[in-house]
């Protein structure tokens, strides 16, 4: 059983004056406990739940008698997970500032490394990297700080009341709030999903409204997979190979995390002149962007599509494990640092993640392939395939027969999941391979995929027929 989770955020009807101040102290005093434990937790590096629980519920609950006592382990779990990410994510930045700088220092590139001397060195600046922020951490230098919050109820906190109101605990009883439901929830409510016990609110205190996140949860049983389709993300293109034909998606997120980039640098530029730093007017122009919700919208229409294939072939899914390879030698020709952290969470992790998250949905497997290598060997010859100066099509080195190297990487993605020899893939023996035996791999026109340009693609729901695309890309010729 997988458990599929999706968040939906409803917001409540205006309240009035005197139950919207029932949250307002609430949320004050749920601040003042976040605030109090992530001083502690940050001072003794404590990043576990229980642990943070065991050593402060007793002194939360002193000091506030009145809140519902669970508010206690909601916020320890809260702080503990700000610790964790806060932990993580400075020590991920600072092993990487290390790697910079000892490249520069040493003087050479990290690439002419072989990889188990790249290993030692990545782990020598995460071992410095460790020591330094823990010592910053026990010393109150580094500690995340407490800016936006919202108020983690679990299931003591909140009932629901009917489908469109829950009641929630406070310090003065209980309290109904009604919400406004939308089709996306009652969408969820009628598709067999269930309510987990945790939610989260936030206050809109200009509406006097508060923000529900409602996450809704299904368990599916996975199905034994016929197949498998295999699928390649780059920084302009998702490439799809399943029955042996090769989809390749545009969908120009580099462009696009790039013209954001310097259209915000821009404005940012433009505006603290004009403003000042913390303009208000900046923040308003900043906030119309809109790059994230545009980069989530793709994500989410690709998966869709490649999620629905693989059900309806009942095939598992295919995806590279996420490693080295992404973070330091894709991107590398970029130099800006944050420009480079950004595309790459834009582009790899990101669909991979919404791929993997609605496949939960389905029930689809999702198999996780070492991607070492699989878009520079030939599949057929395991020779090595020459690409002449960045470009996308190949010449293998020993058949000579030409290769577009996201098709490439998908079927060795495929092959490794078939063999069994990727990190994660379990040995498919037992599986019925019925056409995904690599001999299509003879003929020598199969070697291109099948480009969909992205306003074509964007408006699909599923696959339309293969002729019909294959029509399509002639036509584009
Ligand atoms: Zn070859």
């Amino acid at each position: 059983m997988v458990r599929a989770a999706r968040t939906v955020i409803v917001k409540s009807v205006k309240l009035s004056r005197k139950v919207f101040r029932v949250f307002v102290e609430l949320e004050g005093m749920y601040r003042n406990m976040l605030e109090q434990l992530t001083l502690y937790a940050s001072r003794n590096i404590i990043k576990s739940f229980t642990s943070l629980k065991t050593q402060k519920y007793r002194e939360l609950r002193s000091i506030y008698p009145h809140l519902p006592s669970h508010y206690a382990y909601t916020a320890c779990q809260d702080v503990a997970t700000r610790i964790k990410s806060f932990y993580r994510n400075k020590i991920r930045k600072l092993t990487e500032d290390i790697v910079d700088e000892l490249q520069e220092y040493l003087g050479y590139n990290i690439k002419e490394l072989c990889e188990g001397e790249r290993k030692h060195l990545y782990r020598t600046a995460y071992k410095i990297a460790k020591q330094q922020i823990e010592y910053e951490m026990r010393d109150g230098v580094a500690r995340p700080c407490v800016k936006r919050i919202s108020i983690w109820l679990d299931d003591h906190l909140w009932k629901l009341n009917g489908l469109t109101s829950i009641r929630i605990a406070t310090h003065k009883g209980w309290v109904a709030v009604e919400f406004g439901p939308h089709k996306q929830y009652w969408r969820y409510v009628n598709r067999g999903w269930r309510l987990a016990s945790e939610v989260k609110i936030k206050l809109d205190k200009r509406n006097r409204q508060l923000i529900i996140y409602l996450t809704f949860v299904k368990e599916v049983e996975e199905y034994k997979p016929r197949g498998y389709l295999s699928v390649d993300v780059n920084e302009n293109n998702v490439t799809m190979l399943v029955s042996g034909v090769a989809y390749l998606f545009e969908t120009n997120i580099e462009k696009l995390v790039l013209g954001y980039y310097y259209r915000r640098k821009k404005i940012q530029e433009r505006y603290d002149e004009l403003y000042g730093v913390k303009s208000r007017v900046k923040r308003k122009v900043l906030k119309k962007l809109k790059e994230r919700k545009k980069k989530q919208d793709i994500r989410w229409k690709i998966a869709s599509i490649i999620v629905r294939v693989a059900y309806e072939k009942r095939y598992a899914i295919v995806l590279e494990e996420l490693g080295e390879r992404s973070a330091n030698s894709m991107i590398k020709r970029i130099k800006d640092k944050q420009l480079r952290h950004r595309i790459f969470q834009a582009s790899f992790r990101g669909i991979q993640k919404v791929i993997e998250e609605k496949a939960k949905e389905y029930g689809i497997p999702v198999i996780r392939v070492n991607p070492k290598n699989t878009s520079i060997i030939c599949p057929i010859h395991n020779a090595p395939i020459n690409y002449n100066n960045g470009s996308r099509i190949g010449k293998c080195s020993k058949g000579g027969e030409i290769w577009h190297r996201d098709v490439v990487a998908c079927w060795n993605l495929l092959l490794k999941a078939l063999w069994g020899n990727g990190s994660n893939a379990p040995n498919p023996v037992g599986h019925t391979l019925l056409d995904v035996s690599p001999i299509p791999l003879g003929t020598k026109a199969t070697h291109d995929p099948i480009t969909l340009p992205k306003g074509l693609w964007a408006r699909w729901k599923s696959l339309p027929q293969t002729r019909f695309v294959t029509i399509l890309n002639k036509m584009k010729r």
